[in-house]
This record gives structure tokens, C-alpha cells and sequence, in this order.
């Protein structure tokens, strides 16, 4: 089995910073995040709509055109067979770039020895994810996939999404102090795509 893929980018240049990417979009998310707007993603049981060995034979076509690969969702570690499939992208030459929510710390961990860049999702303070995910315990998982991060010697970017009924915007102002503070860290604030809500009620159109 490689990983489930739910669908790929061929090309962009906004999803690893000042390179030029195709992006993996695994298929399959431990959380139900309301304001996910990729919900088709999230049903880790859904077939793969895409062969590795397809996308890696594409991948293999771009070298000397494309920068880097990025492994998005979804949640990418969710994929029993993400460091294998990253090791195949770095062995053609490529940098890897890794979008996550950090939800699986022993993966990431092992994921950082292979990546060049990450792009970390922050929901929340620890205490409050599980309004945002609606999964228990989500917040220590990723706290704990985050202070790796911020120990590890990987070129990263926290970002996060606020829906104005998840966080108020003192909740915001707040984490972003708490992680500048601590950590000397920026964190970047996302639009949220309100119009396609996972939650209805927190549609806005
Ligand atoms: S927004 Fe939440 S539920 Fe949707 S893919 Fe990202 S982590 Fe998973």
C-alpha cells in the first residue's frame, strides 16, 4: 500500500515559500474542524482517487522545473507510508514541504529528518482545540508536534485560520503574543473560506 491521495496540484508557487511546488493532497483528516472546507479529504476510508506511482512517475517528469513537493490533506501523517513516500521525492532531487496540524507527534518526528519546510496549522491554545477540531485531546497532540518543530532545525511557518465564532480576535491577539513571546515566533493569520463550512451553522455567504 503507498498513500492515499485525494488530489494534487501540479504547480503553484504559494504553498512552499519562494519555490515552485507541485502539492500531494493525501486523503484522510483525524479531525472535524468546523470550518474545514476540505471535507472531501477527511474520510480517511474513501479510495484513493490517484496512484503514488502515477504521481511519482509526473514527479519525476518535472525535475529541473519544479522546486519542491509538498505533502498537504488532509492530515499527511495520518499515511502509514508518508516517509517512504517523501524519501522517493528527495532521492529525485526535490526539497519535500509537509502542511499539518501536527495530530500525530511520533510521525512528525520522524517526518522532520526529511523535510526542508513545514507549514504548521495552529488552531488554538492547547485547552480550546477541541472547539475547532471536535476531536479529544487534539490540542496536546499538536502542541507537542509544534514544540518539535520549534526545537527542530526546520524552516517553518506557523499560520492559522480564525472563524470569528471559534476565536475572538483578543484569543488571537493573545496566541499571537504567547508565541512571540515565547518563542519568538510570528504567526499567520489565513482567511477562512466561510462559504463551505464542514459545520453549516458557521457558514457565512
Ligand atoms: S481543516 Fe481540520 S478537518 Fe479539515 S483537513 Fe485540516 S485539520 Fe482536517
Amino acid at each position: 500500500m503507498s498513500i492515499a491521495v485525494g488530489g494534487f496540484e501540479p504547480l503553484t508557487s504559494i504553498d512552499y515559500p519562494d519555490h515552485l511546488a507541485c502539492v500531494v493532497f493525501t486523503q484522510g483528516c483525524p479531525w472535524r474542524c468546523g470550518y474545514c472546507h476540505n471535507h472531501d479529504l477527511i474520510p480517511a476510508s474513501k479510495q484513493s482517487l490517484f496512484d503514488w506511482d502515477d504521481i511519482l512517475s509526473f514527479i519525476k517528469s518535472r525535475q529541473g522545473l519544479l522546486d519542491a513537493v509538498v505533502f498537504s490533506g488532509g492530515e499527511p501523517c495520518l499515511q502509514n507510508k508518508l516517509l517512504e513516500a517523501m524519501a522517493q521525492v528527495k532521492a529525485l532531487g526535490f526539497k519535500v514541504g509537509l502542511h499539518t496540524g501536527g495530530a500525530y507527534p511520533a510521525r512528525f518526528a520522524a517526518c522532520l529528518k526529511f523535510v526542508d519546510w513545514v507549514g504548521f496549522d495552529v488552531k488554538h491554545f492547547p485547552m480550546d482545540y477541541e472547539q475547532v477540531t471536535k476531536t479529544p485531546n487534539s490540542g496536546e497532540k499538536a502542541w507537542e508536534s509544534l514544540e518539535m518543530l520549534l526545537h527542530a532545525n526546520v524552516a517553518h511557518q506557523l499560520r492559522i485560520t480564525r472563524h470569528p465564532e471559534l476565536m475572538s480576535q483578543e484569543q488571537l491577539d493573545r496566541l499571537k503574543r504567547l508565541l512571540y513571546q515565547t518563542y519568538q515566533e510570528e504567526l499567520v493569520v489565513q482567511t477562512c473560506n466561510t462559504a463551505h463550512c464542514l459545520d453549516e451553522k458557521l457558514r457565512i455567504v
